[in-house]
């Protein structure tokens, strides 16, 4: 018989752990819907770790399990949302500490970082993650206490390079926490290269199908601040309903074939496209041409991600006629999941936004490759 400890993540997450139910041989687990437990005669809980579900739910444990293995962590704790689970990370931290984040981020948690910092006296300074010795300039030795990262940067998919980012925080005493949305556990591990929290937006790839907001941290180690997270998340109650949580897990069975399949159709989208006369550009770390291409290759493994951009002509008009001829992709917001869908940023996020106003942002389905060609073909004529 094989050792389990031997077996890859990938067989670990399509067999959800091989957890076997011992009660009944079921081999999904069940939803616990329950918001209480009882006691015994004895006045104790049957099962100690359970005994309110603001606390915890056991309908947790299998996406929990799931995430801790695939990263490489110690441990894992779901939330409502992706907002939710990286807002718990600052909203752990203390008044006069210090915090650096790229330029361009989920613009969501941006926005949001902006006025809570100033009103909870926590200084904020943003790097520009195209330059490679800007976030060493920003980071105070001494004073930084967290260092905020996503990589691939949504929607430029801009690289950051998560070893140096981890030297850089570490040598001033700081953490790393990397939002992994976009990457996926699946093309890159944060943790093996330094990260000490890693984020992820699970309503994207983790579940994959659309039909679940959910967010997710795992942590290297159990540092003081992941403690404060933990309790901040039974205390504030930012918890994910039992449902939803046994959808993510079902979701996460078929992460790596999606995840993959998503990948490589993106890459042959954007090796087609590249040289296209009604194109700009095509933003997509896989391409050579990409300038976070070479740190791509050293931290994303077998794959590149399932999202790109367009710069569509020379400006917004062109970029929303694009958009508005698409017959397959779908115009709607999110990311990660198996319909392929085209966003306009610029229109979403308006006139103070960083987004060149050309880009038409693409998240890459499970859809047959050939068919969102010719869609994207037909759209640009
Ligand atoms: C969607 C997203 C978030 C926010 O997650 P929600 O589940 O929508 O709250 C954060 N970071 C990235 C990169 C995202 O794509």
């Amino acid at each position: 018989m094989s050792d389990p400890k031997s077996r890859s993540a990938e067989t670990d997450v399509v067999q959800g752990m091989h957890t076997v139910d011992p009660a009944t041989g079921s081999i999904v687990p069940a939803i616990v819907p329950s918001t209480t437990y009882a006691r015994d005669e004895k006045y104790a809980l049957i099962d100690p770790a359970l005994s309110y579900s603001r606390d915890e739910n056991p309908t947790y444990d299998t996406a929990e399990a799931l995430l801790t293995r695939l990263e490489g962590g110690v441990s894992s704790l779901l939330f409502s949302s992706g907002m939710a689970s990286a807002c718990a990370v600052f909203k752990a931290l203390k008044p006069g500490d210090h915090v650096v984040v790229p330029k361009v981020m989920y613009w969501g948690l941006r926005n949001w970082l902006i006025k809570f910092c100033d009103r909870w006296g926590i200084g904020l300074e943003q790097f520009d993650a195209a330059d490679p010795n800007d976030l060493g300039s920003k980071v105070i030795a001494k004073k930084t206490t967290l260092v905020w990262i996503e990589t691939p940067c949504n929607p430029t998919w801009d690289i950051i390079d998560i070893r140096s980012a981890a030297e850089i925080a570490h040598a001033a005493g700081a953490l790393l926490a990397v939002d992994s949305t976009v990457a996926t556990p699946v093309l890159s591990q944060p943790i093996e290269l330094g990260a000490d929290i890693v984020m992820h937006s699970a309503t994207k790839y983790l579940n994959g199908h659309g039909d679940v907001v959910a967010g997710a941290l795992v942590a290297a180690k159990e540092t003081d601040l992941w403690v404060r997270i933990a309790e901040g998340r039974a205390q504030e109650g930012a918890i994910l309903g039992p449902f939803e949580a046994w959808l993510l897990q079902r979701g996460m069975r078929t992460l790596f074939m999606r995840v993959r399949q998503a990948s490589q159709t993106a890459m042959m989208i954007a090796t087609h496209f590249a040289d296209h006369p009604s194109l700009d550009r095509v933003l997509y770390p896989g391409l050579s041409q990409h300038p976070g291409h070479k740190t791509a290759k050293k931290q994303m493994y077998g794959g590149f991600g399932g999202m790109l951009s367009l710069c569509v002509g020379q400006n917004e008009r062109e970029a929303l006629a694009f958009v508005k001829r698409c017959q397959v992709f779908i115009r709607a917001t999110s990311l990660g999941g198996i319909e392929s869908l085209v966003e306009h940023r610029y229109s979403i996020e308006g006139p103070d936004s960083p987004i060149p106003a050309n880009l038409v942002r693409l998240s890459v389905g499970a859809e047959t490759a050939e068919d969102l060609i010719d869609d994207i073909e037909q759209a640009l004529t």
